[in-house]
């Protein structure tokens, strides 16, 4: 099978940390499915792997981790905390629980999921990640869904500027304002729901420079994002579409078809609105 993680490229994040630039999420993805889906990803060339405590499938990222053998520095692997376990002491907690489900001494990456900025607690939460990266248990913090005044706080008032702010972009939902004020502030941008949850690969644009290139819609849209810099961690269960989504390297779209992807901006949100977001993830 053909092995792609050559042609992913890296991205620099703030402290140094190298992360893949395309990763492969697993929200949705069936626990007791999982270590067989993973296993696929990295099998096909994946080497960045996109889970969650809220997720209930860090045990089978762990399993498949375990089972494909490769060296744990080829591997990065990104996990976050549940909302409902936001607080200092209990942030600390949530992570042992993590680490252990997924089988790691240390996490690539550990993400505040949500500010939940009615309960007011991701700044002391944050506290903790510092932690967690002062004692070496993790190789970066950032955060997700953070909208600028949230991001403000954080630089306000601690000490270790965020090395990611996973949010939701895709073609109809791009957050050109939020994006800006990740960027300026020296924090990467990683693309949730990239593909827009499959509902932007029928768009007629999307669809069209697909059929002119011979590519699938998903690697025009995955490639559209590429080029402007931003993370990505495309989802599916679907082996061609685990193993397309990550063979992007073949080809480069023009200055015109990217004008014409970034004009598809319609406020198309799929997810939850960051400003009001209140779940507490526990099932
Ligand atoms: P995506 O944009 O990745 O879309 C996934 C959907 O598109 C699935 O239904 C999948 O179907 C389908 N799909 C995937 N590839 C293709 C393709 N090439 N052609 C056609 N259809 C395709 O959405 P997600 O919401 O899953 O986001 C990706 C990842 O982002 C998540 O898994 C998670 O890791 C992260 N995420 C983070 C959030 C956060 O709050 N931080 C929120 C949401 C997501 P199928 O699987 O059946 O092939």
């Amino acid at each position: 099978m053909t092995v792609h993680s050559d042609t992913v490229p890296n991205i620099t994040l703030n402290n140094g940390v190298q992360i893949p630039q395309v990763g492969f999420g697993v929200f949705q993805v069936p626990e007791d499915s999982t270590q067989a889906t993973v296993e696929a990803a990295i099998e096909v060339g994946y080497r960045h792997i996109d889970t969650a405590a809220a997720y209930y499938n860090e045990a089978g990222v762990g399993a498949a981790i375990k089972a494909v053998g490769l060296p744990r520095e080829e591997l990065f692997v990104t996990t976050k905390l549940r909302n409902g376990d936001q607080g200092y002491d209990s942030a600390l907690r949530a992570f042992d629980d993590s680490r252990r489900a997924l089988g790691l001494d240390v996490v690539d990456l550990y993400l505040v999921h949500w500010p939940v900025p009615s309960k007011d607690l991701y700044v002391e939460t944050w506290r903790a990640f510092e932690k967690l990266l002062a004692d070496g248990a993790v190789r970066a913090i950032g955060v997700s869904n953070f909208l600028p005044e949230h991001l403000r706080r954080l630089l306000d008032e601690t000490d270790v500027v965020p090395a990611v702010n996973q949010v939701e972009v895709h073609p109809t939902f791009q957050q050109r304002g939020a994006l800006a004020a990740t960027r300026e502030a020296g924090i990467a941008v990683e693309a949730y729901s990239p593909l827009g949850r499959g509902a932007d690969l029928g768009n007629e644009v999307v669809t069209r420079i697909a059929e002119d290139r011979g590519v699938t819609p998903g690697q025009v849209v995955l490639r559209w994002h590429l080029q402007a810099g931003r993370i990505v961690i495309p989802k599916s269960v679907t082996p061609e579409r685990i193993r397309a989504n990550i063979d992007l390297a073949g080809f480069e779209l023009t200055a015109e078809e990217v004008a014409e992807i970034d004009a598809l901006e319609s406020g198309n949100r799929t997810g939850a609105d960051p400003a009001k977001a209140a779940f507490s993830q526990y099932r």
